[in-house]
């Protein structure tokens, strides 16, 4: 089947988690993966037997066996490579609180074998580097959160200030007063990756309540420079948005009110409001692209679409309790392919 170019820029892929030590004595699993042909069924756990399961095909299927290494190598490195070309390009995690979003993209630092996408790409992005000879390169960071359609710099001591986003005709659209910090080697950026981490969790109560309300996204803007056959200096710039989305369950309506109903409301809104861009990229018929309707598609409008490269991670967890949620999650990514 002949794909047409906007569909080729983006790539859906499902991975899934094992049962947890406490689901495996409660809990049966009600997923079935073919990963050799991309296939993921569901079954209802209140249906009766003969009902048939729905199937879901994707560009990859990872089942609980599947290592960080396997994600970053099939998914993620053609996207990097493209960001060292001077291509934007998003990856983002989607999927249900507890299914594996923060353990893709952060994974164990200290473990070598559970980095995850974004460490992961550090040491990409800097081994790469280290081996050319006559370009220079400029490595700048950002970290930056988007909670309740309002946006903090994670890597700003005064974190709780709120940023406003901006357009110009020479930048495109950004997040004014946002930090970059330049860094030197793989050390260094995990060093700032660390610091927004912490500075996600300050002056909060539930540290994983609100992680879990919020979108954070690490932006690493690669800079090369290189003298060309004319002797003229020439400059690329590619830019890597590396998103850990917040929980898509939907959000209990009942005896919520106030603020804490406005919060749901506004959670779905920029989730949808993705699903919608994406969706409309994959459509080719599609003349207009809403990237207006929320602060996280506005933010990510150059990096979305055009030549810029998108994988999108959903997650899943295998339990007969989580049925509602994991068919959200597989209807969902499966509009975006
Ligand atoms: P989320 O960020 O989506 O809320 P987490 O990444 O925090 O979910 O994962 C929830 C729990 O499941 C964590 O304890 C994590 O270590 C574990 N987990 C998630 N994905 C996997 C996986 N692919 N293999 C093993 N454990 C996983
Ligand atoms: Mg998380």
């Amino acid at each position: 089947m002949s794909r047409g170019k906007t569909c080729e820029a983006v790539r859906v892929v499902v991975r899934c988690r094992p049962l947890s030590r406490k689901e495996a004595s409660e809990c049966e699993s009600i997923l079935g993966i073919d990963e050799k042909v991309g296939q993921i069924t569901i079954r209802n756990p209140k249906a009766p037997p003969d009902e048939p399961m729905k199937v879901f095909t994707f560009d990859s299927v990872y089942g609980w066996g599947s290592k960080q290494r396997d994600i970053y190598d099939d998914v993620v490195r053609p996207l990097v490579e493209s960001v060292l070309q001077g291509f934007n390009g998003t990856i983002f995690a989607y999927g249900q609180t507890g299914t594996g979003k923060t353990h893709t993209m952060q994974g164990v630092s200290n473990d070598p074998d559970m980095r995850g996408v974004i460490p992961n790409s550090f040491q990409h992005i800097f081994t790469q580097i280290s081996r050319t000879q006559n370009q220079k390169y400029l490595v700048r960071s950002s970290y930056l959160e988007i909670y309740q359609e309002e946006i903090r710099d994670l890597l700003c001591k005064d974190n709780n200030k709120k940023l406003e986003l901006k357009e110009s005709s020479d930048f495109g659209v950004y997040v004014r007063d946002l930090s970059s910090v330049v860094t030197k080697n793989a050390t260094e950026i995990e060093h700032v990756m660390n610091l927004g981490n912490q500075s996600r969790s300050v002056g909060f109560t539930n540290m994983n309540e609100r992680s879990s309300r919020s979108h954070a996204i690490f932006v690493v803007t690669v800079e090369c420079s290189e003298v060309g056959p004319d002797g003229e200096d020439h400059i690329r710039v590619g830019k890597l948005n590396m998103v850990d989305l917040a929980g898509s369950e939907r959000q209990s309506k009942t005896g919520v009110k106030g603020r804490r109903l406005k919060e749901a409301a506004k959670i779905n809104l920029s989730l949808s409001a993705l699903g919608n861009v994406i969706s409309a990229l994959v459509d080719r018929r599609s003349t207009h692209i809403p990237y207006r309707d929320s602060k996280l598609t506005r933010l990510l409008q150059d990096s979305l679409g055009g030549n810029a490269k998108t994988v999108m991670i959903a997650t899943v967890g295998p339990s007969h309790k989580y049925f509602e949620e994991s068919l959200a999650t597989l209807r969902y990514a499966n509009r975006a392919k």
